[in-house]
């Protein structure tokens, strides 16, 4: 791994320098939540503080939201429903959602900058971030001329089956692509015609409230309404709120549980896109070189921060040792430091609560016999004491079934198992609760083809990873969720259908 104390461009005094000028230019002038158009305290009047986890400085006081606040927010989204939004045409929401897309376009270098800033990602990352959170609102923006209606005509009647908004939704967003998962929630459902309660992850509030800053004046008030806080302080309102008629989540399996069991009681439908620990298999062969490149991209992009980060390596005895020398390269390779530094490969994690629960990982992992091939610990660089750094992490040893293997680590963590026998490998590799991805790496298409089939997951990649197009949906298998994100599967989980039947006797 590459020292960023090697390079004056990452020393700790020119790290905070650039951190601080970037946030003097870039973090947005309102903190207070986005209710009906209007900039409003929370009822408490209290805050909470976002930091930077690469100087851990102070960014940002944002409202701490509650109960009370999610109350006013739901009935702002109603009379935005009723008194306009539900009336909109189609082609009406469509050109809210292209100029929204046109905006996020126009300020991409400063929400990204923002974004870096608050979650740590590094900027070019962040920018990636930009480019897919415009295309979703653009993709959402032409899926709504999709006509999803049916007729039926018999004898003495005809039918006509329709999709109604739900009208109100609660969504609520995790911190590893704010502005992007805000943007896989509110781009369908603006476009199926609800308006949305939606809660930025506390971590990472800022470029949510920028972006109601930009497109305030295209979207009407109190179609978008974002209430900032803790999960338990106006994430539970949400979700246990009577006037929700959606709820669409992404986070941890736990809080998605919890979610689940609030929607219970007032039968709410529920959108859930949870934890993951995704398989990637390499098949005997497959170019070491290659191989390697793929392995690296699907479990430190992000620095691990992904959902659908290749965490479990399965890779065939005839090529391991080529490619875990790669690995290890490849791993100790990585500048690791400032994000804002476009030499950096590799950003903190988010917050020093993430960190310390990766090492807890870690340090189980060693208790459980694990042979560290790369890292293990956070990066030995003065420059980055106070930042979140973990380093990229290879692991090999591991009981399948030790908790670091079967729990989501959510870092730069890769643990590493050998295989010859096919049958074996695969019911190790689905042998996890969760099954949000997984991946192969082969030349054989049938190879590729019988593993895509065999790995119990909802999104496979063959010899790529992360990559995501607008019209596939995205989502788990087993306890990584329910229902799906992307595509215009999306908007059947943001309407619910009704039938009419017209007599004609
Ligand atoms: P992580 O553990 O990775 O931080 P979480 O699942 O806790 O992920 O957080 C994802 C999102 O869910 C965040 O916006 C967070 O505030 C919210 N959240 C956390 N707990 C709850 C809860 N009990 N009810 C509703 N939302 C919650």
């Amino acid at each position: 791994m590459s020292s960023a104390s090697d390079d004056v461009s990452q020393s700790k005094e020119t790290i905070l320098s650039r951190h601080r000028e970037a946030a003097a230019e870039v973090v947005p002038d309102h903190t207070q939540m986005y209710i009906g158009g209007e900039w409003q305290a929370a009822a408490s009047g209290e805050t909470f503080d976002t930091l930077d986890p690469t100087t851990g400085e102070v960014l940002a006081s944002v409202a701490r939201g509650g109960a009370e606040d999610v109350d006013r927010a739901v009935e702002a989204a109603w009379e935005a429903f009723d008194e306009e939004w539900a009336d909109t045409t189609e082609s009406e929401r469509q050109a809210v959602l292209l100029e929204i897309a046109d905006r996020v376009e126009e300020h991409a270098e400063e929400l990204a900058k923002l974004e870096t800033l608050d979650n740590g990602k590094t900027l070019m990352e962040a920018r990636i971030d930009m480019g897919s959170t415009a295309e979703q609102f653009r993709y959402f923006a032409g899926a709504i001329e999709i006509d999803r209606g049916q007729t039926e005509s018999g004898d003495g009647y005809h039918g006509q089956v329709i999709k109604e908004p739900y009208g109100v939704v609660g969504q609520i967003i995790p911190w590893n692509f704010p502005l992007t998962m805000a943007s896989w929630k509110l781009a369908p459902a603006l476009a199926a015609g609800n308006c949305s309660v939606i809660k930025p992850a506390e971590q990472t509030p800022l470029s949510l409230l920028r972006l109601m800053e930009i497109v305030g004046d295209v979207v009407p008030d109190g179609v978008v309404n974002v209430v900032t806080g803790y999960g338990e302080e106006a994430g539970e309102p949400i979700s246990t709120h009577e006037d929700v008629r959606k709820i669409a989540f992404t986070g941890s399996t736990t809080v998605g549980k919890q979610i689940m069991r609030n929607a219970a009681d007032t039968v709410t439908d529920v959108t859930l896109e949870l934890g993951g620990k995704s398989p990637i298999v390499v098949h005997e062969d497959a170019d070491p070189h290659e191989a390697v490149e793929t392995i690296a991209f699907a479990i430190f992009a992000n620095t691990g921060e992904c959902c659908e980060a290749g965490s479990r390596l399965f890779v065939h005895e005839d090529v391991a040792d080529a490619v875990l020398e790669g690995l290890q390269g490849a791993a100790e390779g990585m500048t690791v430091g400032d994000p804002l530094d476009e030499e950096t490969d590799l950003g903190p994690k988010v917050s020093r609560e993430q960190v310390e629960r990766t090492m807890e990982y870690l340090e189980s992992a060693k208790e459980g016999g694990a042979e560290f091939l790369a890292g293990g610990d956070a990066p030995d660089d003065e420059a980055l004491e106070d930042g979140c750094f973990v380093a990229p992490t290879l692991v090999e040893g591991l009981d399948h079934d030790h908790e670091a293997v079967q729990e989501e680590i959510f870092g730069p963590v890769l643990e590493v198992f050998r295989w010859e026998d096919y049958d074996e490998m695969i019911e190790l590799a689905n042998d996890v609760d969760y099954g949000l991805a997984g991946g192969v790496i082969t030349n054989d298409i049938e190879k590729a083809d019988r593993t895509a089939r065999d790995i119990e997951a909802g999104y496979i990649w063959v010899n790529t990873w992360h990559e995501m197009s607008p019209g596939l949906p995205y989502g788990g298998y087993k306890q990584s969720g329910i229902g799906r994100e992307m595509s215009v599967d999306t908007l059947d989980h943001y309407t619910q259908t009704k039938s009419i039947k017209y007599g004609l006797d």
